[in-house]
């Protein structure tokens, strides 16, 4: 939940819908292991609201709820007195994770029923609480909850649960009776020894309803991929709709975090925010964010920055992203990647990049977590890459359209359903960006190419692009409402 435990976009989805859910007058409230890494200020109102047991692995554990409000929004942070959710980041602790999120799933189910509430819609998110739909569904069901359904969100397929028939026994479950193809069984270890199950396969089968995060993604998800024959099975209750970004978050024209403010119609708070990043960053000025004598820019040398904010993990193109800084520097622009890598070997060849570049004068590689960074290289930038090899949905470049940045990405999963090329003649109404098919290196310069020769050749096309892409609306207003339609579509009236 952005921003007090974001990792990726889950982060940004979670905080986002539940705000226009909110404002169109439902009751809304977020549950959320209490991470030992959640910092306390950034919560207010938190107070204990019940202590009360949940199981795990024979025993009840004692837990903790508590309630709170995060950027306006209530929140149920599940505290166990174990070793689950410590740590100095959301995952990768030092406990099973497996065990830890069925713990958490069996918990919030808990604590409806020791508090008597009953909501219309449960709503999962990723394998995480994929649990949660057998937990509610073999067990809860059975004894007192009797309103909610299920609806189940995928954010990424491929993190699918890997779990044990002995990790779900851990939780009260009878593990064996998941090891089916209909339920839970992972298909690729039937046969096997011992065969595995996974979560997400197990919440696909038993939630009323499923959704995943663009139409284009759910055509990908049907067509390739182990969970296909499942997703097939399930067709009739699997539904792609495109996420949206949190626009009270995401705003250029009051967020806190930049120097100077911009909105589409008024663009001279971008080249400032370009001007800052790249003094404070220490990249050559002698592009067009100099600041003359009399404080006006000087954009007589057209030099564009390039930004690229993202996990840094295969799924996003690595070598598309170590490739496009040797290009960019080629073309003379500049480029700054914010990102941070979960494998120390991913960590050490951009650590050598960075060594490599970052004296210099075109090319930073922060290898850091940053959300107040984050928001001024939008702002400051003229272009944003994502290069994904897929991409469910995307939210790097709606954020970067929303604060003037042209996005160039890889036509793929949402970034095709949110992103058109520029030079494509037979949909000029919707372009607004620089769009390229390949996985190689050939096809990313040719998008690369473009885009620089329009910021360069062609600045009053460029500039009716920026205002353009900033005033897209992919805010929540859009997409909240199929939301509601599909939780309409399965609560009990
Ligand atoms: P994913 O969910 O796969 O990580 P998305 O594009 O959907 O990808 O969402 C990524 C979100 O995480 C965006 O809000 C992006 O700005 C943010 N983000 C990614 N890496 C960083 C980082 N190093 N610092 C700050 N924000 C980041």
């Amino acid at each position: 939940m952005a921003p007090i435990a974001k990792v990726g976009g889950l982060g940004d989805v979670v905080t986002g819908l539940a705000r226009a859910c909110l404002s169109r007058g439902h009751t809304v409230d977020i549950m959320l292991p209490f991470y030992e890494c959640i910092q306390k200020e950034q919560i207010s109102e938190l107070t204990l609201i019940t202590s009360y047991g949940s199981f795990h692995d024979g025993n009840w554990v004692p837990t903790n709820a508590y309630r709170g409000t995060v950027s306006g929004i209530p929140v149920i942070f599940i505290e166990p007195s174990n070793h689950f959710f410590k740590g100095q980041s959301v995952y990768g602790g030092s406990y099973d994770e497996t065990e830890a999120y069925l713990f958490f799933s069996r918990a919030c189910l808990e604590w409806m029923q020791v508090t008597l509430v009953q909501p219309d819609i449960i709503h999962v998110h990723e394998w995480q609480t994929g649990g949660l739909p057998l937990l509610y569904w073999d067990m809860y069901h059975n004894l007192s909850l009797k309103k909610p359904r299920i609806t189940l969100t995928i954010h990424n397929m491929e993190h699918y649960g890997e779990c044990r028939q002995e990790q779900l026994d851990k939780c009260g479950l009878d593990g064996s009776i998941y090891a089916t193809e209909e339920k839970a069984v992972d298909d690729r270890t039937v046969g096997h020894n011992p065969e595995r199950l996974s979560l997400l396969k197990g919440g696909i089968v038993y939630s009323n309803s499923i959704l995943t995060v663009s139409p284009t993604y759910l055509k990908e998800t049907l067509c390739s991929g182990w969970l296909a024959s499942t997703l097939l099975r399930h067709r009739d209750k699997y539904v792609g709709i495109l996420n949206g970004i949190d626009t009270d978050m995401w705003n250029p024209a009051t967020d806190i975090f930049l120097p100077a403010k911009f909105n589409a119609k008024d663009l001279e708070g971008k080249k400032l925010c370009k001007y800052y990043v790249q003094k404070g960053l220490g990249l050559d000025l002698k592009g067009d964010s100099i600041i003359k004598g009399d404080n006006t820019i000087d954009a007589s040398v057209k030099v564009p920055l390039v930004v690229c904010i993202t996990r840094l993990v295969a799924q996003k193109g690595l070598h598309l992203i170590t490739h496009a800084i040797k290009r960019v520097e080629e073309l003379g622009g500049q480029m700054i990647v914010l990102g941070k890598a979960p494998d120390r070997r991913v960590e050490s060849e951009f650590k050598y990049l960075a060594d490599l570049h970052n004296q210099g004068p075109s090319v930073r590689i922060l290898l850091i977590y940053s959300e107040e960074l984050s928001h001024m290289l939008y702002a400051a930038a003229d272009m944003v890459l994502v290069p994904s090899m897929y991409e469910p949905c995307g939210l790097a470049q709606m954020i970067g359209m929303r604060y003037g940045a042209v996005p160039i990405v890889r036509k793929t999963g949402g970034l095709a359903d949110t992103v058109f090329d520029m030079d494509n003649q037979s949909n000029r109404e919707m372009a607004n960006g620089f769009v390229f098919e390949g996985i190689d290196e050939g096809s990313l310069n040719w998008a690369l190419d473009r885009a620089f020769s329009y910021y360069r050749e062609n600045p009053s096309v460029w500039a009716g692009t920026v205002r353009k892409v900033m005033e897209i609306d992919n805010s929540w207003n859009n997409t909240a409402g199929k939301y509601i339609d599909v939780y309409n579509s399965v609560r009990v009236r």
